[in-house]
């Protein structure tokens, strides 16, 4: 038994066989061919029609009914397509009993007039018993009086068809013959485009010549391996976006939080909470972010550091006022006290009735010196 014929040896059979239909290598492998399970079935029932032909163009119609009918019970589908033929291709009429199988004559016995020969439709014989031939009922027992019999006819041995080969067989083998080259061809290219398209190593030219591929051969049944390599080849160029999506994500994550690292460098303390705001707003967005804990700190070492400022400026307000309160009470001390020691002296005997502003310091050379020596120290001290 030959082994599996490959698809350039059928297209190559093919070709040699429409040249010479009696090359037998070429005859070996078309057989193989019809015999072989492994093939499609539109290859295989075409093999089988190319090994039933020539059968009937010898008008050995009992060896090509056989394979017809191996053809017609594997393949119900593809096997009248690949036959593409009809009985009327290669069956005709009987002329000689004109399809009806058989040829009607006068009935020999009685010659065409139904009566029985022997008691010549009296029913009783001469001595007065029963005829024998027709059982009394006086009809010819052999056409049982209908006065004709049919002969099965001998040309077409009753079936009323005789096998006459019409051109259409030898068209359809040569049809026959180009459809199987024709499929043979397909496979080749089929098989090497797709060898080519899973060889290639980037996905994204991969998955565009698979795609090619799968859409050229838009009928074929043994598409799966390319269909399952396409999807592998989509879902690793879906992988690779989402893994640049995340990269780009990380990326414009981390210059946010270097901007607000840069910001709080060179940041004057009164913007802390502009900072903080905004670093609040980076964790809201970010809640997962590996940054969180970082950013955390940050925040808290420039809220620290923005309440030490507002205490420090906070303490010297204080003291600025404070400063304040006590030179407005210094100096109104100073003048109660000047007031008093001018009374004071108001008191002294003898000085009683004299105006306080007339007073002249008895220790002083004169009142007009004093005077100015008060408008040259305004805290100044009386001894
Ligand atoms: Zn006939
Ligand atoms: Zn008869
Ligand atoms: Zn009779």
């Amino acid at each position: 038994m030959q082994s599996a014929p490959t698809d350039t040896e059928i297209k190559d059979a093919c070709a040699t066989l429409s040249r010479n239909a009696k090359d037998t290598k070429a005859l070996g492998v078309i057989q193989a061919a019809a015999v072989e399970d492994a093939l499609p079935p539109a290859m295989r029932s075409r093999a089988m029609v190319l090994c039933a032909l020539p059968f009937l163009q010898q008008m050995n119609t009992n060896q090509f009914g056989r394979i017809t009918q191996v053809l017609l019970s594997t393949y119900p589908e593809e096997g009248p397509a690949a036959l593409g033929l009809t009985e009327s291709d290669w069956l005709a009429a009987c002329p000689s009993c004109n399809g009806v199988g058989a040829k009607v004559v006068a009935c020999p016995p009685c010659s065409g007039s139904g009566i029985c020969p022997t008691c010549q439709g009296m029913k009783k014989t001469s001595a007065g018993a029963v005829c024998p031939a027709c059982k009394g009922d006086g009809k010819c027992a052999r056409c049982e009086g209908t006065k004709e019999i049919r002969n099965a006819c001998l040309e077409c041995r009753g079936s009323g068809k005789v096998v006459v080969i019409s051109p259409n067989i030898a068209r359809r083998y040569e049809a026959v013959l180009s459809e199987l080259r024709a499929l043979a061809s397909e496979n080749i290219q089929f098989a090497e485009q797709s060898k080519k398209a899973l060889a290639m190593w980037n996905v994204l030219e991969r998955l565009a010549a698979l795609e090619e591929v799968i859409a050229a051969f838009p009928n074929r049944q043994d598409m799966g391996p390319l269909v399952k390599a396409r999807d592998v080849a989509q879902a690793e160029i879906d992988e690779k976006a989402a893994k640049e999506q995340v990269r780009a994500e990380q990326t414009r994550i981390r210059q946010e939080r270097d901007a607000l690292y840069a910001a709080a460098e060179k940041l004057p303390f009164s913007s802390v909470p502009v900072l903080v705001r905004q670093i609040d707003d980076f964790l809201a967005k970010y809640p997962q972010s590996e940054y969180r804990i970082e950013l955390e700190v940050l925040k808290s070492k420039q809220q620290t550091r923005h309440t030490v400022y507002t205490n420090v400026w906070r303490g010297l307000y204080i003291l600025g006022g404070l400063i304040a309160v006590l030179f407005v009470v210094q100096v109104v001390k100073d003048w109660i006290q000047r007031r008093t020691r001018k009374e004071s002296l108001l008191k002294i005997p003898g000085m009683e009735n004299m105006d306080a502003d007339e007073l002249t310091d008895p220790l002083s050379d004169s009142r007009k010196a004093a005077a100015a020596r008060e408008a040259d120290d305004d805290l100044g001290i009386y001894p």
